[in-house]
Order: structure tokens, then sequence, then C-alpha cells
């Protein structure tokens, strides 16, 4: 695009913020708006795959990320019962030269204290809770809860699974609860006394799964995340204190090398799990939607973060090679439908890594250098 068009992004997330950054790298002028007044070190771990690292590489981060948080030395898939191993993976030299990049686990809020850094000094304004769209042929006006109004050429939706950008483009729709619940602790190792634990396993029961995971290099922090099944969420509330024993019941019967592990959890909480069913609308005018705004998918397979950062490299690479935004979108969708719907259909069936796997597909995908599609 010749004249660099104002671009509005709203949230300040995996995608908001991986888009904006590369978008700055391309000369655009761009504006973050985030409803919340300021980062927080929320509790809970993200597993960062080589395809994200690649992005994160570009963007100037990925040492920060490798110190903050750590490289795994494998993922292991175990059976619930006997413990036998089902499937793992090693994280090593020679694995990070195949995939091009390496596979870690971190902190999310470690993670958003290096991405802020992504952005220029000034990008995101906090405390700016969008409530109004209001588009025009010539640009689209945006307002916020505390009065602000702006317009901007382009209004990019990186504003989660409640997207308000999507309402404005396909309407209210409430996200879909998929039938289960997480249950989640964050606790540190010195609980274990000693007793070791690998890096990142996944442990997986006939309607259940379990995967606790090392969030430094210091192994000095696990995180574990328990889905099992539920029949609803009635609470309005995002998520609802739990206990250790809950947690132990929900995995009785499980291996020992679980319990363990479990019987010294903390700070553990439960969390409703959402999706949406597939929409391949992900554009309008001059609104554009990405990441979970567009197609928020179970957690199954740890890769939704990594589909919005891909969406910002290629949403960014397409505003920066079309004339028009219009013909833009249509080369991002293009591009991108395609590898979310599979990443969608996987994470639906949670088969990722359960057995033998052909993970080169998934991993070794480079955002940045990864063709684009001719828009529909
Ligand atoms: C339990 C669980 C575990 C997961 N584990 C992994 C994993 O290991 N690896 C992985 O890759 N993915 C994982 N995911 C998925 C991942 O968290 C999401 O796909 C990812 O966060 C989506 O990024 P996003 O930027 O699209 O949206 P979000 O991260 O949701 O960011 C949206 C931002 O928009 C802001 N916002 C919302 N509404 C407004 C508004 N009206 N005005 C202004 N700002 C607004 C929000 O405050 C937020 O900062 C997991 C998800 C869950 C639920």
């Amino acid at each position: 695009m010749s004249a660099r068009k104002t671009i509005a992004v709203i949230g300040a997330g995996l995608g908001g913020l991986s888009v904006a950054g590369f978008l700055q790298r391309a000369g655009f002028p761009v504006t973050v708006y985030e409803q919340a007044p300021a980062f927080s070190r929320i509790g809970a771990g993200i597993i960062l795959s080589a395809n994200a690292m690649k992005a994160f590489r570009r963007l100037g981060i990925e040492q920060d990320l490798i110190e903050t948080g750590i490289k795994p030395e494998s993922y292991v898939s175990r059976a619930w019962d006997s413990g036998e191993t089902m499937y793992e993976i090693k994280f090593d030299a020679a694995s990070e030269a195949r995939y091009g990049g390496p596979y870690m686990n971190i902190h999310r809020g470690d993670l958003h204290g290096v991405l802020e850094r992504v952005v220029t000094p000034g990008t995101i304004a906090f405390d700016h809770r969008l409530v109004g769209l209001d588009e025009s042929r010539e640009a689209v006006r945006l307002s916020f809860e505390n009065g602000v109004r702006i317009e901007a050429d382009i209004v990019i939706g990186a504003d989660g699974i409640r997207s308000r950008v999507r309402e404005n483009l396909l309407g209210f729709e409430p996200p879909r609860f998929v039938g289960a619940v997480a249950q989640r602790a964050i606790f540190p190792t010195e609980r274990l006394r000693g007793s070791g634990i690998a890096d990142c396993t996944k442990w997986w029961g006939p309607d259940r799964h379990i995967l606790p995971y090392f969030m430094t290099s210091r192994r000095d922090e696990i995180y574990v995340i328990g889905v099992i099944p539920a029949a609803q969420w009635d609470s309005e509330a995002s998520s609802l204190p739990c206990s250790r024993d809950e947690m132990l019941e929900s995995f009785a019967g499980f291996h020992v090398d679980l319990r363990r592990v479990l019987e010294v959890a903390d700070d553990v909480s439960l969390w409703p799990i959402y999706d949406r069913e597939r929409n391949d609308r992900w554009s309008g005018g001059r609104i554009v939607l990405l990441g979970d705004a567009c197609h928020p998918m179970r957690p199954f397979m740890a890769a939704g973060g990594a589909m919005a950062v891909e969406d910002g490299v290629i949403l960014s690479r397409c505003l920066a090679a079309c004339d028009d935004h219009g013909e833009a979108f249509r080369c991002y969708e293009a591009t991108r439908i395609p590898r979310v719907t599979e990443v969608q259909r996987i994470s639906i069936e949670n088969s990722w890594m359960r057995g033998p796997t052909e993970t080169d597909w998934f991993y070794c995908y480079d955002p940045c250098l990864a063709p684009l599609a001719a828009p529909d």
C-alpha cells in the first residue's frame, strides 16, 4: 500500500501486539487500544512453537523470550494409568535446525513483559475499551468507554474471543461452551521437595487430559492445566476458585508420577473453555479480524496464540503488498483460512501428539516467508 494508512488495532494480546510490531516496521502509523489499565502477571503458562518463535525473531525478542521462559528438553505424551510413553519429541539443536526455531514454555505475564517491547513506546493506549464503531466511505470512527473518539483508515479487531469488532461485523453471538473446563494451578517447584519431573508431559486419560510443565529455565515454577468434562458453566465469572482436593479427585487413578505433582499443587482455579463454530468471514469494508476474534479454538493443540501471531505477520505483509485494503484482506483470508481450519480441526479432535504425529507442516512454517495466496 503506497500511502500508509492509519491503523487502529483493538486489543494488545499476542495477535494485536504482533501485527502492530510488523506494521510499524513496514511504515504504517499504528495505535493499539487496550481495555486493561496495564498488563498484569495473569497466572497461566503458554507454549510457543517454532512457527511463532520465527516471527518473534524478526521482532527482535526471540532471545529475551528464551532467557525468560524455558526451552523444554522434550514433550512427552503418557498414558494416564500405565504411564507408558505414547509419543515423545526431543527438542535439541537438531530439532531447532529442522523447525527453524525453538519450542518454548513461558509464563503469560513474562511473555507480555517482553512482547510490549515490539512496538515503539507510546503505541499502546491502555484503559481504552472499545464500545462503538461507525464506518463511513472515508474512515472508521471508534468510540471508547472513557469518552475518547478517534478515526482510522483501517481497524484490526484483535480483541479476543468476545470481540466487540467481530460483533460489529457479524452481529452478537455468544461463544460456544465446549463441554469442558480447565483446572489450572501454579506453584513453586520446591514444593516437590526434590523429586524431579520432566519438562513438559501431557497425560492422556479416556475423557480428560492434564499437562504439567515448567515455565522458567530455572525450573522453579510449575504450571498444571487439566481439562475435564463439564455439562455446563453457569457462572458469569471468567474463572472460579478451585482446590487441590478437587483436582486430585478429577485425576483419581492417574499414574503416581502425576499424582505426586498434584498432591503439592497450589493456587488452583477453574476456567470454562469456549470456542466458536468456524466462520470464514474475517473482514468487511475497512475492518478486519485476527486471532481469537475470528477463530477461537480449543486449547488442546496449544496453538491459538501461535495462530494469532501468524495472522499478524501475514496481515501486515498483505497490507504492505497490496494497493487496496480490500485486496489485502482477501489475500490475508485466502492465505490464512486453510491453515487455521486444519489447526481448528485438530484442536477439536484433541489428537495432536497423542501418538506418532507429522509435525513439520506446523512447526517448520515461517509466516514471514510463506507464500501469500492470490486474493479470492
Ligand atoms: C486454557 C488455555 C490454554 C491455552 N494455551 C495455549 C498455548 O499453550 N499456546 C498457544 O499458542 N495458545 C494457547 N491458548 C490460546 C491463546 O491463549 C489464544 O489463542 C490467544 O491468547 C489469542 O490471542 P489474541 O491476541 O487473539 O487474543 P487475546 O489474547 O484474548 O487478547 C485480546 C486482547 O484484547 C483486549 N480487549 C478485549 N476487548 C476489548 C475492547 N472492547 N476494547 C479494547 N481491548 C479489548 C483484551 O483485554 C486482550 O488484551 C490457550 C487458551 C486457553 C483458554
